[in-house]
């Protein structure tokens, strides 16, 4: 990116309510066959044209063509029963009902790459997609295959690098994979997670990143953060092999969070997607408070490293709401690349 400080969100934004339930997190399709095919395109031609009039640099498809960042990944793989499910804690934090994985795991075809290249077709500016993490994708699966965490993630790695190539080839400009589960598997990060990742971005020239939260504004996520009491210190534990990893950039929850700024000092060198809106709240942040959070983090972050972002994904959020936080967001970049410039 040539322009200073270039905003761009997290993953998801709000879906029209013609296609799926508003403000509801994993909402089924109201659509089906050709129409939700067609609903889906005419949803990522709405979500690009309001990330392009907010102003907002790095556009997405806001996985407006998938329903959980996870699992509408998994669906796409062999290997996996849908039909089987088992009740598994995810992120050691809330149960959910997962499928299972009976059988040696891979990929028949592409899975987003169309959607992709549609996107592409669309917007000659920068684009970035999301994938899940290898670490994530294992802890939203029941595994009665392998049944060795590490394993599978690599074989997830290995799928994951196939679509991501892919993707490149599609004219993709980042690859984002979505790892909330390196804030809270340290030892398994630390022996295979950021491993399995580096193996996932093998032979990309496109930018790589890294997106680690604290997760959505729901319950179970809430409840947890009250947990982790006034500091949460959890990216420490991640961030020196981080830093020492390929990956290009790291995207952070920075905005209303406990996570003390200067963390961000442990990756050094890396491009950092800092998270100045909060996903978690109804209200919009004022571009002054956007660039207050920025301002801090440029004690931390090289002025020509630091991308202004979402803290994590917007789906939950009213369109309204959402549409309110990407222009606070463009607005509060514009404040502080004046003074850099100035
Ligand atoms: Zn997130």
């Amino acid at each position: 990116m040539n322009k200073l400080l270039p905003t761009s969100t997290a993953g998801s934004l709000p879906k029209p309510a013609w296609i799926a339930e508003p403000e509801k997190l994993w909402s089924p399709w109201k659509l089906e066959g050709d129409e939700l095919a067609e609903g889906k395109q005419d949803a990522l031609r709405l979500t690009l044209a309001e990330q392009q009039r907010a102003g907002i640099d790095i556009v997405s498809d806001g996985e407006q063509t998938r329903q959980h960042f996870v699992t509408t990944f998994i669906e796409h793989l062999d290997g996996v029963d849908f039909e089987k499910r088992e009740t598994v804690r995810i992120r050691n934090r809330y149960d959910a009902s997962v499928p299972t994985v009976v059988g040696a795991v891979s990929r028949e075809r592409p899975v987003f790459v169309e959607d992709a290249k549609f996107l592409r077709s669309l917007t000659d500016g920068p684009i970035k997609w999301a994938l899940p993490g290898p670490m994530t994708m294992i802890d939203t699966l029941y595994d009665a295959h392998y049944q060795s965490r590490e394993k599978l993630a690599w074989e997830f790695a290995k799928i994951l690098n196939q679509e991501a190539r892919e993707l490149e080839a599609a004219g993709v400009d980042i690859i984002q994979f979505d790892e909330p589960a390196f804030n809270v598997f340290f030892d398994e990060v630390n022996d295979w997670g950021i491993a399995t990742l580096e193996r996932a971005i093998e032979g990309l020239k496109c930018e790589t990143a890294v997106h680690i939260c604290y997760g959505y504004g729901i319950k179970a996520n809430t409840d947890w953060k009250k947990t982790l009491g006034s500091e949460w210190r959890q990216y420490e534990e991640t961030f020196p092999k981080l830093q020492a990893s390929n990956i290009d950039l790291v995207s952070l929850e920075c905005h209303n969070s406990h996570v003390p700024m200067e963390l961000i000092e442990l990756i050094r060198g890396k491009k950092v997607m800092v998270g100045a809106i909060d996903v978690a709240t109804i209200t919009i942040e004022t571009p002054e408070e956007v660039a207050a959070t920025l301002r801090k983090a440029l004690q931390f972050v090289d002025a020509d490293k630091l991308y202004p972002c979402t803290n994590c994904g917007m789906t939950p959020l009213a369109r309204s709401v959402a549409r309110g936080k990407l222009q606070a967001l463009s607005a509060g970049a514009a404040i502080v690349r004046r003074e850099i410039s100035a």
